[in-house]
């Protein structure tokens, strides 16, 4: 587990690579990382905003997604399009790969050496400069199919 000092060391990291991108770090952009750092994993925006309404009253859902686009402009955390209704952001940067239960909607991270393959083989073959790379696998989590064999 990740303790508190870890979180806020990371969180410091993260931001200073903003500021080398002259982006001016602001208290509710600090909040809004710690949540997408700690709180929900590949949350959307919306779940984003109601996490920082507990700090943050004030805010308004357009400041969190204007925030959330600064993050993924500066590369510190990605877009993900695997739900076509919702956006939802990553705090895990590097190549890897998700599932996505059909029936409950919940999202996890899939890590394979091909997808590190897979993304240094795009750059070469193509030389192109590849941002972000989405692999998906849909169906059903361990979960959801106990769920269905009990029944
Ligand atoms: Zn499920
Ligand atoms: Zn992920």
């Amino acid at each position: 587990m990740k303790t508190k000092k870890d979180i806020e060391s990371e969180i410091n990291q993260l931001l200073e690579i903003m500021k080398k991108d002259k982006v001016r770090v602001t208290p509710q952009r600090r909040a809004i990382l710690k949540i997408i750092l700690t709180k929900v994993k590949h949350p959307s925006v919306e779940e984003i905003y109601q996490q920082v309404q507990q700090e943050y009253p004030q805010m308004s859902l357009a400041t969190v997604y204007n925030n959330v686009r600064a993050f993924v402009s500066a590369g510190i955390i990605q877009e993900l399009n695997i739900d076509e209704k919702t956006k939802h952001y990553d705090i895990n940067v590097q190549p890897h790969g998700h599932t996505i239960c059909e029936s409950c909607g919940k999202i996890e991270d899939v890590f394979m050496n091909q997808f590190n393959d897979l993304y240094s083989e795009i750059q070469e073959l193509d030389k192109f400069n590849v941002k972000s790379m989405e692999v998906s696998f849909y169906g059903l989590c361990q979960e959801c199919c106990e769920k269905i064999e009990n029944n």
